[in-house]
């Protein structure tokens, strides 16, 4: 097969769709890989290193996309890849066709076998393919979060692990999934004294087992949510309700009651926020501050590490890479069901419910 691997050209983009391990493989098993100059060099992948793994530099995006049997890249097409669109070509990228209707149009009449990264699901009926960027997101944010608790960003000036005499930040972290997991265990190795707070009892059980006891754990309900971020340095919101809007866990009287200087990181931000007073920000001008909080809420914060996000994303997806290389796009669906809930659109029709349903369409 011919796998074409374009340069990503959506704003602020900077990941690629596979890297040069992946290249090895895919030309160890006699398949041709086609990579766009710089498709990787914002991820520190440069031209070369694709190259030595056995890749065809091509300079041209039109003939990466037209050469190729499946294109594999990161963010949805944008309206300048819409003419690289026919009806032989395997797309395999995050999709998120449901507010974008005029692609999913241009998918359909082109008849593109339309793969989306976000509604694969495992065996456990998680979605395998998001679970990266939010193991990425959780552990920056505490990251981010330290950094905005400097005096010279805003915040109170308080170091996260304080020292020998003085006592450690109090890190308040709102879900106990992905996000949240991975922002305790950072919070927790940084030396902070960590409060998890979920609505789900047995995630809190497993969070406190996970943790050995270690972090403090907290059912979710009104009373215990102002307690805990009146009494937190930080605060990261990491709440997800599936196919939903956040809800607001965090009120903005709950805000006005934080102390001055604290920050909130609200990484549930990309679905609303579970925090009152968030609002999106980008990595250009990524905070603000209400009632003397600092607000942190980026809406794709695994950009700002893109090799990191890169290895982490295709770790994930280039299993399934290799088995449409290797079996076809239509087998490998067929073979495995999950996989196949990737599928969004094939021969001009919608096929994943989900983007039917939100855009009133036949399914
Ligand atoms: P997840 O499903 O693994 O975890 C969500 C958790 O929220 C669950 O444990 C659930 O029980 C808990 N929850 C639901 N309602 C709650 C409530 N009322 N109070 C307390 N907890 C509640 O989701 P995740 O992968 O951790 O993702 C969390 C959010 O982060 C999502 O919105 C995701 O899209 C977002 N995210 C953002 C970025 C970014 O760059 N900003 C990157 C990755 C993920």
């Amino acid at each position: 097969m011919i796998i074409g691997v374009p340069k990503e050209i959506k704003d602020n983009e900077a990941r690629v769709g596979i890297t040069p391990a992946g290249v090895k493989t895919l030309s160890e098993a006699g398949h041709k890989v086609l990579v766009e100059t710089n498709a990787g060099a914002l991820s520190s992948f440069p031209d070369e290193d694709y190259q030595n793994a056995g890749a065809e530099i091509v300079g041209d995006a039109g003939y990466c996309w037209g050469k190729a049997d499946m294109v594999v890249k990161v963010k949805e097409p944008i309206e300048k890849e819409y003419p690289y669109f026919r009806d032989d070509l395997v797309l395999f990228t995050y999709l998120h066709l449901a507010p974008i209707p005029g692609l999913t149009n241009k998918l359909l009449d082109a008849k593109v076998t339309g793969i989306a990264y976000e509604t694969v699901r495992d065996r456990q009926n998680t979605l395998p393919l998001l679970t990266p960027m939010s193991e990425v997101a959780g552990r920056m944010s505490v990251q981010v979060g330290a950094s905005y608790l400097e005096k010279e960003k805003g915040g109170r000036g308080i170091l996260l692990g304080g020292v020998p005499g003085v006592p450690p930040a109090h890190v308040t972290v709102i879900g106990g999934g992905v996000v949240g997991t991975n922002a305790a265990r950072i919070a927790l190795g940084m030396g902070a004294k960590v409060t998890l707070i979920d609505l789900n009892l047995n995630r809190l059980r497993e969070i406190d087992d996970i943790f050995n006891g270690r972090v403090y754990t907290l059912a979710s309900n009104s009373y215990n949510v102002a307690q805990a971020t009146r009494e937190a340095d930080l605060v990261i919101g990491g709440v997800l309700i599936p196919g939903a809007t956040a809800p607001k866990i965090v009120t903005r009287e709950m805000v006005s009651r934080m102390k001055k200087g604290a920050v909130i990181v609200d990484v549930a931000i990309d679905q609303g926020g579970c925090v009152e007073t968030a609002r999106p920000t980008s990595h250009s001008n990524p905070s603000y501050t209400v009632d003397g909080v600092v607000h942190y809420c980026v809406t794709n914060m695994p950009g700002a590490v893109p090799h990191t996000s890169t290895l982490a994303l295709t770790n994930a997806t280039f299993p399934y890479v290799m088995r449409i290389a290797t079996l076809g796009a239509k087998e490998a669906l067929r073979k495995d069901p999950g996989f196949a809930e990737g599928l969004n659109t094939f021969a001009g029709k919608i096929t994943y419910k989900g983007v039917a349903d939100s855009q009133q369409r036949e399914f």
